[in-house]
């Protein structure tokens, strides 16, 4: 079999008939000249209201959130009757009226049967997914392109974590290919939803929000494609938030190492999880814009390239806390690290930066759910202080380690900005550290501006001075 290439689109590519519209003419393009597989998301916004539906039903209001429910399927109903042919069409109606007695009973559930929500949570917000692969199958058929509707619940095999399920690998490649290959050697295009699974039982699992970039990723390992595709809503990686930074620019290439970091420490255009996989099988991530199909976009492979000046991009996360734990026994004693680790471990709380000194130890974590009962129990190893409402900030570049000066730079830019816990070398490739929530975008865009849009011998002159 030739190599295949997978293609992720995501909710904002997805959300209207003219997006749909779009997409198709980008699987035509790729079809007549590779195999692609085509990974979606929930149209824009869906997988929100089918969560709200549910938290709604939980809190015993099963009623309130049916007006939204209806909408959104008469969303697919209305661009099924756009874009897709006649016999499409029917097929995405009888989907749909399958679909509204299913949520209704699924809500009732949700109401009636507390201990069994968190599964339940997973099977409402996989319909996003499930009716917009067939939706999206229905308009490719129209356009000609030979699609086929692909349960993704039979190729992505996960443990059975309610809301952040972890893929089963072996299960996976080995179900994703037995599903997959035959299609692509008839020269058909399959469609999966992303972000959904199940366990070996059948039980239906999703993988965290933002979770079909992860999906396409998986996908690609499996069948060892030879790029991934993500179709978004901006021409690649920028060089920071745009939301944040109008004046973000595309990063033309980024190492494996660069993006991974980016992604994890706020960059949303890729989940976290994505390059991992792609990494293992070394085949290139590209990251495109639906809306804007010529634009060059992102590339991300093993080697990236070094820019001059070291740093690609600026990346940023709210919501953090800050925990500080001091000891004196810490001085001279061994096991004080394990010991503390092992409270964040049994809580299953992810620790993200982490700097140390003689006797005390300050972390940051994002997940503050367990934080009670993670304070009391750090509590006999010393004093804890808590401190909520930070931002981690994470300036990235392969070379930042080799390249004299950059720390300078950065951190006269911000002089006036209070920061703590300053990680750098634990990566080669990013400088981390951590500022209060309520000034981050101010330190992002200034960041951006001394960094990016400045030339180089006025940055030479801002770290010889200390000015910003
Ligand atoms: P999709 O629905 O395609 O998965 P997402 O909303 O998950 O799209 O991710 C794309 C968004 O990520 C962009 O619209 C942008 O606002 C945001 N974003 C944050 N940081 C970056 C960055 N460094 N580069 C590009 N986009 C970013
Ligand atoms: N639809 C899911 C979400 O909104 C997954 C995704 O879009 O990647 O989180
Ligand atoms: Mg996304």
């Amino acid at each position: 079999m030739s190599e295949s290439t997978v293609l992720k689109f995501g909710g904002t590519s997805v959300a209207d008939a003219a997006a749909l519209q779009r997409v198709a003419g980008v699987v035509q393009r790729a079809h007549r000249s590779a195999r692609p597989v085509v990974i979606v998301s929930a149209l824009a916004g869906v997988t929100d209201a089918l969560l709200a539906a549910a938290d709604a039903a939980a809190h015993g209001d099963v009623e309130r959130m049916q007006p939204q429910l209806a909408a959104l399927l008469e969303r697919h109903a209305e661009i099924a009757g756009r874009l897709a042919s006649p016999d499409g069409n029917r097929g995405i109606q009888a989907v749909l009226g399958r679909a509204r007695p299913e949520l209704a009973d699924l809500l009732r559930r949700v109401a009636g049967e507390p201990e069994r929500r968190p599964a339940l949570r997973d099977e409402i917000a996989a319909y996003g997914e499930r009716l917009s692969a067939a939706l999206l199958t229905a308009v490719l058929l129209a356009a000609d392109v030979p699609a086929r509707y692909v349960d993704a619940r039979h190729c992505l095999i996960t443990d059975a974590a309610p809301g952040r399920a972890t893929p089963l690998l072996p299960d996976t490649e080995q179900r994703t290919r037995a599903e997959l290959a035959p299609l692509l050697e008839h020269r058909l295009v399959p469609v999966l939803g992303g972000f959904i699974g199940a366990t070996l039982e059948g039980v239906t699992t999703t993988l965290g929000r933002g979770g079909s970039d992860y999906s396409a990723a998986l996908v690609g390992a499996a069948l060892a494609a030879a790029e991934i595709q993500i179709w978004t809503d901006v021409s690649g990686v920028l060089t920071a938030d745009p939301r944040v930074v109008p004046s973000a620019g595309t990063i033309p290439s980024l190492s494996y190492a660069e993006a991974a970091e980016l992604a994890y420490f706020g960059a949303k255009v890729l989940h976290p999880k994505t390059i991992q996989p792609a990494m293992e099988r070394d085949i290139p991530v590209r990251i495109c814009n639906s809306h804007a199909p010529g634009d060059p976009g992102t590339m991300v492979t093993a080697r990236g390239d070094v820019r001059a000046g070291a740093v690609k991009a600026i990346a940023h996360k709210s919501g953090i806390t800050v925990l500080q734990i001091n000891s004196t026994r810490m001085l001279g004693a061994y096991g004080f690290l394990r010991g503390l680790f092992e409270v964040f471990e049994r809580h299953q709380t992810v620790v993200d930066v982490v700097t140390t000194s003689e006797v005390s130890v300050s972390l940051t974590v994002e997940d503050a759910g367990s934080l009670p009962d993670i304070v009391a129990e750090l509590r006999p190893l010393g004093t804890v202080s808590v401190e909520s409402g930070r931002a981690i900030v994470c300036v990235v570049g392969e070379g930042l380690r080799t390249t004299p000066g950059i720390a300078a730079r950065v951190f006269a830019t911000i002089s006036d900005i209070n920061v703590s816990l300053i990680s750098q070398g634990a990566s080669r490739v990013n400088l981390t550290f951590v500022v209060d929530e309520g000034r981050v975008q101010e330190a992002v865009l200034r960041l951006h501006e001394a960094l990016f849009e400045r030339e180089p011998a006025d940055l030479d002159a801002a770290a010889a001075t200390g000015a910003p």
